[in-house]
């Protein structure tokens, strides 16, 4: 479809400079296919994600921003399952070619891309309304592949990083002047970062684990489902920033269960794993907020007392 677009033969140029061609990529941009070699006992993982301009990112959104983002939410899938990133192809659909926002929008692609060294090894572009679709493919060691149905009675659930800062910024969009809060919030929207290496990490002690793009209630609800099991959430443990507890001071606990956006990783472990995780990583950062029991479903604890939670969501604070 591209090349009834003459204009486009530009796209593959600033598209194929920045590939670098790692060992597993046989032919990369330029042929009617990619091939890539997967390595010995491994399985390929792979996920697609599409963004609509005014849907999933704000009209007017810087390009920079639009590529990072693109490829940070779609490269998030994999840490869920405990995948490497390998390599990735790009359907991009532009109202028009105009050159500075291709050099923008690659400029935030690669330097996600650069930074996990990982190629993009084909795509196609069209004309229409604005829209990015990222398939990112990694590699997985079978036996270590996280899936959202592995949680166990007993597993103490955890999640990387802080909550609610995303949804915080998403608030914030528009603002014509912000402070370093602030701007800290926004980033965390704009600029997430996909929990790449403790994906790889977990899938050594995790029994199961999810990435919150949805809000947690809604991601939690997700591996309580397919684990079939009752997921109990402490509020008080809920890690949030200063940033999002001082801008939002009223709901930032709100934004912590309900907004989605912020790409950490919910995962349920073993009290064992646990334990031997943070032996041998003291410093690792991740946040103990309940426990996995017999049962189906949410329940939130705050105070020592339980709501429970529908799929309508969390109605009972903020
Ligand atoms: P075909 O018509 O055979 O599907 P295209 O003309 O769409 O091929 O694309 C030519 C080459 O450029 C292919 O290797 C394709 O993967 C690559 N390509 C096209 N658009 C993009 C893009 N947005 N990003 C990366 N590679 C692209
Ligand atoms: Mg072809």
């Amino acid at each position: 479809m591209s090349h009834e677009l003459s204009e486009f033969s530009l796209i593959e140029r600033y598209f194929q400079h920045a590939t670098q061609r790692s060992g597993h990529v046989r032919v990369g941009i330029g042929d009617d296919c990619a091939v890539i070699d997967i390595p010995e006992a491994h399985q390929l993982c792979l996920s697609i994600d599409t963004m609509v301009e005014g849907v999933h990112f704000p009209k007017g959104c810087a390009p920079n921003h639009i590529g990072y983002r693109a490829l940070a939410t779609a490269l998030s899938d994999l840490a869920a399952m405990g995948a490497t990133p390998s390599h990735f192809t790009l359907a991009l659909t532009l109202p028009c070619a105009s050159e500075s926002w291709l050099l923008e929008f690659s400029s935030g692609l690669f330097e996600l891309a650069q930074q996990y060294r990982i190629d993009l090894v084909g795509g196609d572009t069209t004309r229409g309304p604005l829209t990015v679709s990222i398939q990112v493919h990694g590699y997985i060691d079978p036996a270590r592949t996280l899936l959202r149905k592995g949680a166990q009675e007993g597993d103490i659930v955890a999640v990387t990083g802080s909550l609610g800062d995303a949804g915080g910024g998403l608030a914030l969009l528009g603002e014509a002047t912000v402070s370093s809060a602030q701007e800290a919030l926004l980033m965390r929207y704009y600029r997430p970062e996909p929990r790449i290496e403790q994906g790889v990490l977990l899938s050594r002690y995790a029994s199961a684990c999810i990435d919150i793009s949805d809000g947690l209630v809604s991601d939690a609800g997700h591996v309580a489902k397919a684990s079939k099991c009752l997921l109990n959430i402490d509020l008080d443990k809920i890690p949030v920033s200063v940033e999002l507890k001082e801008l939002f001071p009223e709901d930032y606990l709100s934004k912590a269960l309900q907004s989605g956006d912020d790409y950490e990783l919910l995962f349920t472990i073993a009290p064992e794993k646990w334990r031997q995780l943070h032996l041998r990583h003291p410093d690792i950062g991740f946040t103990e907020i309940g426990r996995v029991t017999q049962g189906q479903g949410l329940v939130f604890r705050k105070n020592g007392t339980e709501h429970l939670i529908t799929e309508k969501g969390y109605q009972h604070f903020g």
